[in-house]
């Protein structure tokens, strides 16, 4: 692609007729149909040399990871994700940073929300700078215009020398989309500016409930019984890079039992059964050898020092989810086991997170770790 007024004409191209969107990309805001149950909003920010390394993985596999994380949170929700934005700050393209990244501490990054109030924002040597009136926010990654906004310092994206930004921002659409697409859901708006950090990308998903509402972390109770979606531990390998988000399986299940807590595990089993017990005002016991350890945890471990079963405790983004039913339900599951993978790992009690081992009950630590495992 030869530069950006081209790129512009191909993303808008490239966006399909959905009648859904009353108005997409390139109007001032995007309008969507109001849908006929609660709204579900989530975002997600991920940034070059923290949630993934852009250098190693490219700028497609970014903008996959980027829609599918967000689409996981929808479906912890058993809600079906519809439409997107997506914000990005795009380095320019003889600044990429080498990694490790400069150390940002003691910066300020402007946020997806900075300039407030008609004014975007743009990094010039580690300060932030105001480039003028913010551009129309439903212009999907779309390019300042040079008409407004363009100065000596700030040169219109991708900085007027070179396409390297364009490239990178068509790679990056093309990852959203695939993901976007696989899920029907519509993007409809972003802002992309160029600065001299490191790639940033935040999306912002819409999903809407299904007519049994949208599940919680708080409805769990003592003797209802906890499963999980699939394998767990070692992402790190590239599951967490080529996951697919659990919007299908979610939903299934919402229609086949009475889903009482759920979410999707960002920051480990552990840890993130410890956030639905706190939310459910309850705790929960895992029986060690139900957990479904993945390969990749297996894998890691011979090199790691932990065993495969610490990884699938402690590990984050395996983007399975974790759920809690009744035991009716939990035994129709088990009866029927609608989703592949499906695993029951334990169980709520009245208090203490545990990890139950041969008989043997100890507590577990919500980051995963706990005392001797015996392997
Ligand atoms: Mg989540």
């Amino acid at each position: 692609m030869p530069g950006e007024f081209e790129y512009i004409a191909w993303l808008r191209a490239q966006t399909p007729a959905d009648p859904r969107v009353l108005i997409g990309p390139g109007d001032d805001c995007a309008a969507i149909a109001t849908p006929a149950r609660a709204v579900l909003v989530t975002t997600d920010m991920l940034m070059d040399g923290t949630d993934f390394i852009l250098s190693e993985i490219g700028p497609r596999r970014v903008g996959r990871k980027a829609m599918a994380v967000n689409l996981s949170d929808i479906a912890a929700m058993a809600g079906t994700p519809t439409a997107a934005v997506v914000s990005v700050a795009i380095p320019r393209s003889e600044s990429r940073p080498t990694h490790p990244p400069p150390s940002r501490e003691g910066e300020s990054l402007p946020s997806p929300l900075a300039g407030e109030g008609g004014e975007s924002s743009s990094r010039e040597r580690g300060k932030v700078t105001r480039v003028g009136k913010r551009r129309p926010s439903s212009s999907l990654l779309s390019a300042p215009s040079p008409a407004r906004g363009e100065g000596k310092d700030n040169p219109p994206f991708p900085s007027g020398r070179g396409t390297g930004g364009v490239d990178l921002a068509a790679e990056l659409y093309l990852g959203l989309r695939e993901v976007a697409d696989a899920f029907g859901v519509a993007l409809i708006g972003g802002d992309t500016n160029s600065w001299n950090g490191p790639l940033v990308i935040s999306v912002t998903a819409l999903g809407e409930a299904t007519a049994r509402g949208p599940v919680r972390r708080n409805g769990a109770r003592p003797g209802d019984w906890l499963f999980v979606t699939g394998p767990l531990g070692g992402s790190i390998l590239a599951h967490h890079l080529d996951f697919t988000p659990r919007v299908r399986e979610a939903l299934l299940l919402h229609e086949v039992v009475n889903l009482r807590a759920m979410l999707d595990i960002s920051d480990g089993l552990a840890a993130d059964l410890n956030h639905l017990c706190e939310e459910s005002g309850c705790g929960a016991v895992l029986f060690a050898d139900a957990i479904p350890v993945s390969d990749a945890a297996r894998v890691l471990s011979l090199t790691s020092g932990k065993s495969p079963l610490q990884h699938a405790l402690g590990d984050g983004e395996d983007f399975e989810l974790v759920f809690a039913v009744s035991l009716e339900d939990g035994a129709k599951l088990l009866a029927s086991l609608p989703i592949p993978g499906l695993a029951k790992i334990g169980e709520c009690v009245d208090a203490g997170l545990w990890l139950e081992s041969a008989g043997v009950r100890q507590p577990l630590a919500p980051a995963g770790w706990v005392h001797d495992l015996g392997e």
